[in-house]
């Protein structure tokens, strides 16, 4: 039930008049889409990580359901978690708009990269290539086997679409690279106590 909750909140934030949108540009929807990048990394990493506190953790304790994800996780929200994730952006970009008009089509271009690549980031199948942590977009983007690791293990690794809060408030698995390495080459993890660079916790 995620997207249409999406959806429907993108339509009140424009239709509202709360976010404000100029006249559609290409720098200005690349401008919006970058923006609206950013923002969603630091509020997703700062509820995310505020969501696992055991005082807020019914919020999310339905998206950890599964230990092993399937492409249907990354639908698989509390009516709570979506709105407060999806509030959290639209918010932001409607406080922003009042400084400078923003563009609806760059807010919708980054819906749509959340959906494909959450899909994805969920699917239990790596498709980077091994060593890809250490490649330029490895470095920028995370590979699904980096948030495979949120869900087996419970914690760390809270990052959407980066890593790199994880990596500056010290909250990365010290193993992920190792880990993606492994699955790319079809050689995963057997068991979700398995730690392949330190103690095995099963
Ligand atoms: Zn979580
Ligand atoms: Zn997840």
């Amino acid at each position: 039930m995620s997207t249409p909750i999406h959806a429907l909140l993108f339509l009140g934030f424009i239709e509202s008049g709360w976010i404000a949108h100029g006249p559609e540009s290409l720098p200005l929807a690349l401008g919006t889409l970058l923006l609206t990048f950013a923002w969603t990394e630091i509020w997703h990493y700062a509820s995310h990580l505020a969501m696992h506190h055991r005082w807020l953790h019914a919020i999310h304790r339905e998206h950890h359901k599964s230990r092993l994800t399937t492409a249907w996780t990354s639908v698989s929200f509390s009516l709570g978690e979506k709105l407060i994730f999806s509030a959290g952006i639209l918010g932001f970009i409607a406080l922003a708009s009042r400084l400078h008009p923003l563009s609806e089509l760059g807010i919708f271009a980054y819906y749509i990269l959340y959906f494909v690549t959450n899909t994805l980031g969920h699917a239990n199948f790596e498709f980077r290539e091994p060593e890809y942590r250490k490649s330029f977009m490895g470095r920028i983007f995370n590979s699904p086997a980096y948030h495979a690791m949120h869900h087996a293990r419970y914690i760390r690794n809270y990052g959407l679409l980066t890593p790199w809060l994880d990596q500056l408030f010290g909250t990365c698995w010290e193993d992920e690279s190792e880990v993606q390495t492994r699955a790319a080459r079809s050689q995963p993890l057997t068991h979700l106590g398995e730690r392949p660079a330190h103690k095995d916790m099963r």
